[in-house]
């Protein structure tokens, strides 16, 4: 089980797709002992599909082959290999014994985004049994969770949620349109101020914490930590509308940015989410819980200060029993926390 786990720790610390490949055919070569193991990607040319060899672990060690250059004794034509075909066609696995039954060639699909990318061979002198395929099944789920992760460079590569880099353009243009709007109100005699809550319904920015998380990676390892933190992230996915983002802020914190909603409305969602993560049964771990702090985004807004209002909302959750949802606009009306001023030029509004 730690052997498996290492070689778990070692695929998953890379964010590069070549460390990544090298990662998964060592893993598969070490634990099962197959005679070679080879890691493919399906390309298509023209109508035609293709294999290139990407990865090689055998008794004569691990290579690795730069597509960049044309290698065309490293491209297979798919046509070539009737256990290929089917692999990919029906993505499933295909076992195929030698006529003397010497060695078992086993061809298994890596699908992501409704298509078969990659395809994983290995050859072996002895059947595999079922916990044997069971577990190249999940080195190969894991290597292609991370490699569909990959593309998305605009995603964390951990949790699959936008990161950080979007969550600065993102807001950059939910601010400027709301200025732009503030601008058009501000044409008019009698228009509110920023401050005066124009709109019922303003976008709403969370800042979602996982509260004691170091004690679950002191406890149970940074492996399940990870673990803890990518269904914490399809636990988002599965509380908040297809039109909110999400992204992981860093470390253990998210940050969601909410369509215009209602305070009601805002508040409902946020509690709905919080409710979710703690009654959860988290694999190992358990029950885990969040806190969020969450603001209202007005015109004139900084994005820092917006950060910081969620911030201070979210801090005083955690300062009070933590696995809460609290409103930076309650706490200073109930003046539990100091307003922040929120705009650079307080003197344009
Ligand atoms: P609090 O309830 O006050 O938020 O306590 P906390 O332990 O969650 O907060 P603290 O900021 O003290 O610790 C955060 C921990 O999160 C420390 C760090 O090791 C861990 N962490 C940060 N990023 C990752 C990550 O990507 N994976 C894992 N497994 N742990 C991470
Ligand atoms: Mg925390
Ligand atoms: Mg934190």
């Amino acid at each position: 089980m730690i052997h498996v786990l290492k070689h778990v720790e070692s695929i998953t610390k890379h964010r590069d797709r070549t460390l990544l490949e090298v990662g998964v055919a060592t893993a598969l070569h070490e634990l099962l002992k197959p005679l070679t193991v080879n890691v493919y990607t399906v390309q298509q040319a023209g109508t035609r599909t293709q294999l290139h060899r990407l990865t090689h672990a055998g008794a004569d060690g691990v290579r690795y082959f730069d597509t960049d250059f044309e290698r065309t004794d490293e491209v297979i034509s798919v046509d070539r290999r009737a256990d290929f075909q089917t692999c990919i066609a029906e993505e499933r696995l295909v076992a195929s014994p030698a006529p003397d039954s010497a060695h078992t060639t086993y061809c298994l699909p890596v699908a992501y985004d409704g298509k078969v990318a990659g395809l994983i061979e290995m050859v072996t002198d002895a059947t595999l049994d079922d916990a044997q395929i069971d577990l190249t099944q999940s080195f190969i789920t894991l290597y292609r969770n991370y490699l569909s992760l990959l593309d998305y460079s605009e995603r964390d590569s951990l949790t699959g949620l936008l990161n950080r880099r979007t969550f600065d353009e993102n807001l950059g243009k939910i601010l400027a349109s709301l200025r732009a709007s503030a601008a058009d109100h501000a044409a008019l005699p009698g228009a509110e101020r920023r401050d005066g809550a124009t709109a019922d319904a303003p976008h709403w920015l969370a800042v979602i914490d996982a509260d004691h998380f170091k004690r679950i990676n002191d406890k149970h390892g940074h492996l399940y930590g990870d673990e803890v933190l990518i269904l914490l992230a399809n636990l988002m996915r599965e509380s908040f509308r297809n039109d909110d983002k999400l992204f992981r802020f860093g470390g253990e914190e998210f940050v969601a940015v909410l369509k215009p909603a209602s305070f009601d409305d805002a508040h409902r969602v946020l509690e709905r989410f919080r409710q979710s993560v703690e009654h959860y049964h988290f694999p190992q771990v358990g029950q885990v819980t969040i806190s969020i702090g969450y603001a209202p985004l007005r015109a004139g807004d900084t994005a820092s200060a917006v950060l910081g209002a969620a911030d201070d909302a979210m801090y005083y959750a955690k300062a009070h029993g933590r696995n809460q949802v609290r409103a930076y606009p309650t706490l200073v009306a109930q003046g539990a926390i100091a307003p922040r001023r929120f705009t650079d030029e307080p003197s344009a509004l």
